[in-house]
């Protein structure tokens, strides 16, 4: 900023300065040209004031051409109607056979009576020249004799009756500094510096400084040409003192300039510092967004990128050179082979892109779900700004959809089972209130009716009245095993219920030690080979004798669960337990040739409250927690419980216990 600063200054300063000489070069040669026009001038005069005496010597001239004999009287009488009273005239001469022996007036000017210009070799040669020439030569000033300068002019006059006779040469003698007061010469020289130089047209020889400041001719002075026949005066002029160094509103102009640059600082320093500002706020906001943990972008009304975060590049994967600001969402969306990480399927891909478009082209608010091609899910979300561009925000919503779809999941689960359990547990209980009430009415049995009958018909033996008493008995009998078993099978669910409250709150404790397996199994198949038998099933026990170290009771219940849903999922064939003692652990294989459970379930059923949704499931029944209940005992006890199934032929539960504590 202090560099650009900087250099603004030196430029605004030179473009000042130049400024400055521009305005002085333009006044200077304003000042050249009225010089110049004033110069114009004052030739104008001289030529008048010289045209004036030059027909004056020509009246002469003619006067003597016509009386070549004249005398010194009738010279004089002439000359003095020529002069007049005018001083300015100095003297009119008359040089017969160039000798100058008449003049007028005498007074003063008997000096130059008697000068021959042949014996004058200075003047000889311009003489003979104007004579050739027949013309007018114009020479001085000249120092007088009688003091003063003068300016002559010659003319030659030639007889009237044979012109190419020479009578001689007349002259007029001008008062110089007069002739310069009349031509206006000296009226310019108050305001001008000037100089007259004399150039000889035909000899050319050098040029000779008549008049004036002879330094003039270093100051770049203005010149002006004065045409005579035989010579030019060249008369050169500058202002008083040379040409002036300042203009007179040369102070006002800088001032004024110094103004502008002061000002144009101002503006300068203010662009600068609103440029910085904006750099700065550019810079806070890019900072900002890149701050952001979710994807941000900004398309201006032509849906051209202006801004974005890494993280919007990096949600969709785009290549570096695809996101230069200015390219439209068309472009960069497919700028790349590789091309972005866009929608999963073409179908909604082309769909995204529709709403897309439809939104800019209603300016609606975009909600869209995108579903990436690896499995990430996006939650687009792009509205309209009063400019008519948009902002968007894309957030990565994968944790979320997953969460949500594991909740939602386990809340169907949850669902699911309060209406498996109340089945469940109504199952029970519907049979144990319906025996109570049988119970209750104990004499509408049959049984009592038969034997209260055949007490009011009297006629009872007592061996009689003993078989109808047992045959009342064992129909209570029965009624009681069934409330029993109801009342275990409730029992069974509510120790069920509570071991997953216990699993879940972390407070079931288990007490592995070295046990034999055969305690462990004994009851198993006690209880269970007659559920196997009721049901048909061929129940085969196969074990190593030894010990596994375990909780006797908790892995009992394993067991209970894997052999009992072995008979509860297989409607003929066989229920196999084999318990084989390895090196280091004791496995317990629980097989059976049922239904089989499908592969893709072989996860899942080990979780809470999950059944394979089947019509065989619903049939026998269940609540889901058994197995959930089983792994989390196994995995207590340092063990693992797998399954291996194929649908149709039968499933194999594995459950692998260490044989010793350092196992
Ligand atoms: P429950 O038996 O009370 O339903 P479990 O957790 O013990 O609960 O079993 C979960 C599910 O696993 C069962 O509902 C059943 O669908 C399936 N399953 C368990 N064992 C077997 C088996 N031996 N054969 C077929 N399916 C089985």
């Amino acid at each position: 900023m202090l560099g650009t600063f900087i250099f603004a200054l030196v430029a605004v300063s030179l473009a000042a300065y130049r400024l400055d000489r521009l305005s002085y070069e333009n006044f200077l040669q304003n000042t050249r040209t009225d010089t110049f026009l004033d110069l114009v001038e004052v030739r104008q005069e001289f030529y008048a004031v010289h045209h004036d005496h030059s027909l004056s010597l020509r009246e002469m001239a003619t006067f003597i051409a016509e009386n070549p004999n004249l005398s010194q009287e009738e010279f004089a009488d002439k000359a003095e109607q020529i002069r007049g009273g005018d001083d300015f005239i100095i003297s009119i001469g008359g040089a017969p056979d160039l000798q100058l022996t008449m003049i007028y007036p005498l007074d003063g000017n008997e000096g130059a009576l008697g000068l021959d210009y042949r014996a004058n070799p200075e003047q000889l040669p311009a003489i003979q020249r104007m004579i050739e020439n027949r013309g007018e030569l114009v020479t001085g000033p000249v120092n007088l004799m009688q003091g003063g300068r003068g300016l002559i002019l010659r003319l030659p006059v030639f007889l009237a009756e044979d012109d190419n006779s020479l009578w001689g040469v007349v002259s007029i003698v001008l008062d110089f500094e007069e002739f310069l007061v009349r031509s206006g010469f000296a009226d310019a020289e108050r305001t001008y510096d000037l100089m007259i130089e004399v150039v000889d047209k035909a000899s050319g020889s050098k040029n000779e400084i008549v008049y004036g400041d002879p330094t003039l001719r270093e100051k770049d002075a203005v010149s002006i040409s004065l045409g005579f026949e035989f010579e030019d005066w060249l008369v050169h002029a500058t202002t008083k003192d040379g040409w002036p160094n300042v203009s007179p509103t040369q102070w006002k102009e800088r001032a004024l300039i110094a103004l502008i640059t002061i000002a144009a600082m101002f503006l300068v320093a203010y662009v600068l510092w609103l440029s910085e500002t904006r750099k700065r706020a550019e810079l806070l906001l890019q900072n900002g967004i890149e701050a952001l943990p979710d994807g941000f972008v900004i398309f201006d009304k032509q849906d051209r990128l202006i801004i974005h975060n890494s993280r919007y590049q990096e949600l969709y994967e785009f290549p570096d050179e695809a996101l230069k600001p200015g390219a439209t969402f068309g472009e960069y969306v497919y700028s790349s082979s590789k091309g972005p990480q866009l929608l999963m399927s073409d179908a909604d891909q082309a769909e995204w892109l529709e709403n897309r478009a439809n939104s800019r082209k209603t300016g609606v608010s975009l909600d869209v779900e995108q579903h990436l091609q690896d499995g990430r899910v996006i939650k687009a979300s792009d509205r309209r700004m009063e400019d008519g561009s948009y902002v968007g925000i894309r957030v990565d919503v994968t944790e979320l959809t997953l969460a949500r779809e594991t909740a939602e999941a386990a809340n169907k689960a949850k669902t699911d089972f309060m209406g498996v359990l109340s089945h469940e547990l109504r199952t029970p209980l519907t049979v144990i209130l319906g025996v109570s009430r049988l119970a209750k009415n104990a004499r509408l049995l049959g049984a009592s009716k038969t034997l209260l009958s055949k007490i009011d018909s009297g006629d009872l033996s007592p061996d009689e009245t003993e078989k109808l008493l047992d045959d009342v008995y064992s129909q209570f009998e029965k009624m009681m095993d069934k409330m029993i078993q109801s009342g275990e099978h409730l029992l069974h669910l509510i120790n069920e219920m509570l071991d997953v409250a216990k699993i879940e709150s972390g407070s079931l404790t288990i007490e592995p030690k070295v046990s034999n397996i055969a305690d462990i199994t004994s009851p198993v198949v006690e209880q269970l080979s007659s559920l196997a038998r009721q049901k048909g099933l061929q129940f085969e026990v196969t074990q190593d004798a030894g010990t596994v170290f375990a909780d006797v009771v908790r892995t009992r219940q394993i067991l209970f669960n894997l052999v009992g849903n072995a008979i509860k999922f297989t409607d003929k064939g066989f229920v196999r337990l084999v318990v084989k003692v390895e090196s280091k652990t004791v496995v317990f294989e629980v097989c059976d040739s049922g239904a089989g459970i499908p592969e893709t379930e072989l996860l899942s059923i080990f979780e809470n409250f999950y059944q394979v949704d089947s019509t065989e499931t619903r049939r026998v029944g269940g609540t889901g927690m058994g197995l959930t209940i089983s792994r989390n005992l196994t995995k207590m006890q340092g063990g693992k419980l797998t399954v291996k199934s194929t649908i149709g032929k039968g499933s194999c539960f594995v459950l692998t216990l260490p044989s010793s504590a350092t196992a």
